[in-house]
């Protein structure tokens, strides 16, 4: 059942898009003086490092916050942003350079993703990658909570290690329980202001749907709360699925609602024409899909989602998409 482990992954595409979609996110909702609930469903270690033996393994993070650190000194061309709901032309190889005059400025979001990276490693580059507990409990402040639910029994305890450094005493909760069985009971909080982060592993096909049962029954108990779900766009009717039962569960309670999404190359299953041998893909792309998202975070996402496109894009198939209603 626990095959997952996060540390493989750890700053790949995938993360790119939920972190810094977590960030916009939560800058905003800090915002407001009132004290903030965030509860991490699914929270993994909290912290990764990318030249250990995991990430180097898999090479995930070359694809994701590494491209990303490196397209910075090597200007990538501009891509003009896009909020329709239709998906946006496939963004340029990111291994066509534009001319350094051609550069845009970096977008607000991903600046303020990769200054976070940057607080995390002072002396530059992404040795150490905070996964979103470490991320969020960056950007709280004391009078905010952070509840983190990790069922793995190694990544609990690493969670609880990590998060035991940071000696924030009572405003952190390690809960070594179903973050799908029991992360409703902190709803609604006190202060009735929530962010949730939902990023289950989809390691069973059975997430998926766990995660359309945890969204009712939490919009049931706290219908204002943030609510924010990342999957991954694999063809799996169940990942196809995911989104547009969302955006139905969101327009029925008569909620607003946003969905991001990042394709950094093709899904097709490819043969190798030496060897014969079948090469999949890996994850090509992931969706971010939000209910009772901040009104500051399509324009955000608006100008991000191309620069990401364009700068994480291994093949021509690379694009975004941005949609939002009610
Ligand atoms: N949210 C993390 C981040 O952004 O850094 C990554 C989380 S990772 C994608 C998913 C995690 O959920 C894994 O560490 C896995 O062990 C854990 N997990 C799987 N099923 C769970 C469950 N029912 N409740 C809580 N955690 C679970």
């Amino acid at each position: 059942m626990f095959s997952y482990r996060h540390a493989f992954h750890a700053g790949n595409h995938a993360d790119v898009l939920k972190h810094t979609v977590l960030i916009a996110t939560l800058e905003h909702m800090l915002e407001k003086d009132a004290a903030l609930t965030v509860v991490d469903t699914h929270a993994g270690a909290g912290l990764y490092r990318l030249d250990g033996d995991y990430a180097g393994t898999s090479g995930e993070a070359a694809e994701g916050i590494l491209r990303l650190l490196a397209s910075k000194k090597a200007p990538a061309a501009p891509t003009a942003p896009t909020t329709s709901a239709a998906p946006a032309p496939a963004a340029k190889s990111a291994s066509k350079k534009a001319a350094p005059e051609a550069e845009a400025p970096l977008a607000d979001a991903i600046a303020r993703y990769l200054e976070v990276i940057h607080d995390f490693n002072p002396n530059g580059g992404a040795r150490v990658y905070p996964g979103s507990p470490f991320i969020v409990q960056h950007l709280l402040r004391d009078h905010d909570k952070l509840k983190l639910f990790e069922l793995h029994p190694t990544d609990g305890r690493t969670l609880s290690a990590n998060i035991a450094q940071l000696e924030a005493g009572r405003q952190i909760s390690v809960l070594n329980e179903d973050g799908f069985g029991s992360a409703t009971k902190f709803l609604p909080p006190p202060s009735r202001r929530a962010l949730v982060l939902m990023d289950p592993s989809y390691e069973m096909k059975t997430d998926y749907g766990r995660v359309l049962d945890f969204a009712a029954e939490a919009l049931k108990r706290f219908a204002t709360g943030t609510y924010a779900v990342w999957y991954p766009i694999i063809p799996r009717p169940e990942a196809h699925d995911l989104p547009r039962r969302l955006k139905t569960m969101a327009t029925k309670s008569g909620k607003s609602w946003l969905h991001a999404t990042l394709t950094v190359k093709s899904s097709k299953i490819t043969k190798d024409a030496a060897s014969g041998e079948t090469q999949r893909p890996g994850l090509p792309a992931s969706g971010m899909f939000l209910i009772n998202p901040p009104y500051t975070l399509k324009p955000l996402l608006a100008a991000a989602l191309p620069q990401l496109a364009e700068r994480l894009g291994q093949d021509r198939n690379a694009t975004f998409s941005l949609e939002s209603g009610g």
